[in-house]
């Protein structure tokens, strides 16, 4: 699968940081983590700080897949409004998740300091707004719940959103004290960088052949016959992992992003907060570290890559129409526009665990706009797994839910 469209921003940035190289003799290890996007580079990390043996390989380029077309806001907001998961997963398991994504976002900034990555992690705030007046009655009812719960919430009025960001044809909305955002693609190369020092063995453009599972651990037969014999394999294989899995545990979408020049107007008021909206689709907009405004959305059905890369050119006027509306006096000039999949399951949570087919095997799957911190509570969870210990909230990922 085509993950991605060409020019995904922090791509273009960061260009190729470093190259590891492919597999070209047997292996034996304790833990084979497939994928080397940010949730393999965070599993891999959890497992060697763990103290396990472990080999990490992709087939791609590191941080090739989604994991370098990610927009990165950090959020403790599901997709799936905590009201709602309330009703589809009862208040204790909806609660404990929004507060598990919620600490996910320091577990993140403590780790990228740890390992000094250059991954520009931020705190910022998220302001989730009204697109339209018939949403505020449903929104004013999710912050009260939110508040209920304690998370750190105010309702905005338009003229407060307008005032304090600039942001017109609002109708309110909840601002959280909880955020952040990071540069994903940096993020996973700094901490394979640190990890490699600790012993891990990093290995791209590794293609497997064939595994064989059993409950005495797994044998891959990579395409040039090499061969990799792990106790576990744990696969970090993103929205590619319905080659995988055969079930329907995931709709899929094409999204679309796009990022302006750096400084093309005053950011001041922008900079420290993540805004996202009610409409569905929503849109979603935040600052980088480098000045620019990045804006997106405008998901569909995937139906295949090239359907989803044409639409990018009219993707990026009808995100840019919308900016238009609530920053008209914004001077924004496209400088990069891509489309990626994106994988949406029906109560915004991913999939962790293992699967009845796959012995001795684990998935990190973080679906959803949330991705990237159910990755962070995927260490975790994992590393109980490994141990046999429980999780307080696997039962919340399991594919059998
Ligand atoms: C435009 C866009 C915006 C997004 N915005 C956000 C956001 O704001 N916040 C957020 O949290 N999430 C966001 N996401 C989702 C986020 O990108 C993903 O959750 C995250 O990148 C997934 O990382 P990953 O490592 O699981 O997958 P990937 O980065 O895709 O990594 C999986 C890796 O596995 C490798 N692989 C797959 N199959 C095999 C195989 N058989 N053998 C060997 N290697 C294999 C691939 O080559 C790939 O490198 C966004 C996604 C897109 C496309």
């Amino acid at each position: 699968m085509k993950l991605r469209s060409s020019e995904p921003f922090w791509l273009e940035k960061n260009g190729i940081v470093k190259s590891y190289p492919s597999v070209r003799e047997h292996l034996k290890t304790e833990i084979l983590v497939v994928g080397g996007g940010i949730t393999g580079s965070l599993i891999a990390h959890q497992c060697i700080d763990d103290g396990y043996d472990t080999v990490l390989i992709d087939k791609r380029e590191i941080a090739h897949g989604s994991t370098s077309a990610t927009t990165s806001m950090l959020q403790y907001e599901i997709d799936v409004p905590l009201n709602e998961l309330i009703e589809q997963i009862g208040e204790e398991g909806a609660v404990a998740n929004y507060r598990a994504c919620a600490n996910s976002i320091d577990t993140l900034g403590k780790l990228s300091k740890k390992i000094k990555s250059v991954c520009g992690f931020d705190k910022k705030q998220s302001l989730y707004f009204a697109a339209y007046k018939k949403d505020v009655a449903a929104l004013k009812e999710e912050f009260k719940t939110r508040k209920k719960y304690g998370f750190p919430v105010v309702w905005l009025e338009p003229d407060d959103i307008e005032k304090k960001y600039g942001l017109r044809n609002t109708f309110g909305g909840i601002l959280s004290d909880i955020g952040g955002s990071i540069d994903a693609f940096r993020l996973t190369h700094d901490l394979l960088s640190y990890n490699t020092e600790k012993g891990l063995r990093v290995y791209d453009k590794t293609n497997i052949k064939n595994v064989k599972y059993s409950k005495y651990g797994v044998k891959v037969v990579l395409e040039n016959e090499c061969k990799i014999s792990a106790k576990k394999l744990i696969y970090c294989t993103g929205f590619e992992s319905t080659e995988i899995i055969k079930d329907n545990f995931v709709k899929l979408l094409s999204t679309y992003a796009m990022v302006g020049e750096q400084h093309e107007s005053d950011q001041e008021k922008l900079k420290d907060t993540l805004f996202w909206n009610t409409a569905d689709p929503y849109i979603y907009m935040r600052t980088t570290d480098d000045g620019r405004l990045l804006i997106g959305g405008e998901d569909e059905d995937y139906v295949n890559a090239e359907k989803r890369n044409a639409a990018i050119g009219d993707k990026a006027v009808k995100l840019q129409k919308y900016l238009k509306k609530i920053l008209p006096d914004y001077e924004f000039v496209n400088d990069f526009a891509w489309a990626g999949t994106f994988g949406e399951t029906k109560d915004g949570l991913p999939y962790i665990g293992a699967h009845k087919k796959f012995n001795s095997t684990y998935f990190v799957l973080g679906f959803g706009g949330n991705g990237i911190t159910f990755s962070v509570i995927g260490m975790d969870v994992i590393s109980n797994m490994l141990k046999n210990k429980k999780h307080p909230l696997e039962e919340y990922y399991r594919f059998d839910r």
